[in-house]
């Protein structure tokens, strides 16, 4: 197929609009200068936005088109999990270069579609901008909670349990396995890590299927320490991690062997996992690790929230405690 000059945007878009359908609650779709959209009595509306850019969110020899939009989706749908949202409408911005072939594209929006109908949403709007450096793929994801449900990051409370879900650091040692070993990562010994670095899945069902108990969330987008002392600083309150909790992970220590590290940097390290991390009361312990399996999600007591305001620390295997460092990935920190 041609790229976008041959076609030129108004073509562009329509064939992507063709190739799209509007989804539930969109009273006016693309083709218009707004979309129209109604959101259901008793309902607030939660908004969020993600920008993937090449070179730096994604590396095109990793990922084909359809990859690169479903993770835009997931980066977005993790957002609106953390708030307990239900996703429900988008809008696609996307900076191309002329040469773009337009089936590529409509490929990256059919990732992006399948990914965000799997959670009831699609799009309903979008852009095009023409750009000669990297490219860019920003999404922003409109949804529904019930009037004063949304989870936020300052409900945590002194005693709260601290909770996540899945296995927290794989997708940041996947691509320092990518990264390390070239090729060599895509042999089957190292699919899991790779998965949940190229593939990850947002835990939309997991924050829908809990109930009450729940009172702070935060998704892990930069990883699990860095999120956890925004979770902290936001509450006001500190956490005692317990590293004998931690989910077992094979996967992990495997690649902390090639990778010629702790094991426990690459857990609390840098890494867009998109699970979840939930402060709960203690009460609803029960009823949340139930909630959990329903979903056919992993969810693990990793440790306790403290009174002692942003101090993360950390009780060893051994029995020692010792304070951790925040470390997340932060775009625009760098050499001065
Ligand atoms: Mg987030």
């Amino acid at each position: 197929m041609p790229g976008l000059r041959d076609l030129g945007e108004v073509e562009t878009l329509r064939r992507l609009a063709a190739a799209r359908r509007a989804p539930p609650g969109t009273v006016v779709d693309a083709g218009d200068d707004a979309a129209v959209l109604r959101i259901r009595p008793d309902h607030e509306l939660v908004a969020t936005t993600d920008t993937q850019v090449e070179g730096r969110h994604f590396l095109p020899e990793w990922l084909d088109a359809v990859r690169i939009g479903a993770r835009l989706a997931t980066a977005n749908l993790s957002d609106l999990a953390a708030m307990r949202a239900t996703p429900r409408w988008a809008l696609v911005s996307l900076g191309v270069r002329p040469e773009h072939d337009v089936a590529a594209l409509i490929e990256l929006q059919r990732g992006l579609a399948v990914e965000l109908a799997r959670h009831g949403a699609g799009i309903v709007g979008g852009n095009l901008t023409a750009v000669e450096g990297a490219e860019w793929y920003g999404l922003t994801l409109l949804g529904e909670v019930a009037r004063g449900a949304a989870w936020t990051r300052h409900g945590a409370r002194p005693g709260d349990l601290l909770l996540v879900s899945g296995h927290p650091g794989r997708a940041g040692a996947g691509a320092r396995v990518a990264q390390r070993l070239g090729e060599s990562a895509r042999a089957p010994e190292w699919r899991a890590l790779l998965e949940a670095w190229l593939e990850p899945a947002a835990r939309a069902a997991l924050a829908l299927a809990l109930g009450e108990g729940v009172t702070a969330a935060i998704d892990l987008s930069d990883g699990l320490a860095g999120d956890l002392m925004r979770l902290l600083e936001a509450s006001g309150v500190g956490a005692l991690l317990d590293e004998a909790a931690f989910p077992a992970d094979p996967e992990l220590t495997r690649a902390a062997q090639a990778l010629g590290v702790d094991a426990r940097s690459l857990v609390l390290g840098p890494s867009d996992d998109y699970e979840l991390l939930l402060a709960i009361d203690p009460a609803a312990r029960e009823a949340t690790l139930a909630a959990a399996r329903g979903a056919g999600v992993s969810l693990t007591a990793i440790g306790t929230l403290t009174d002692v305001p942003g101090t993360l620390e950390l009780r060893e295997a051994g029995g020692g405690v010792r304070a951790i460092e925040a470390s997340g990935y932060d775009p625009f920190a760098g050499p001065a």
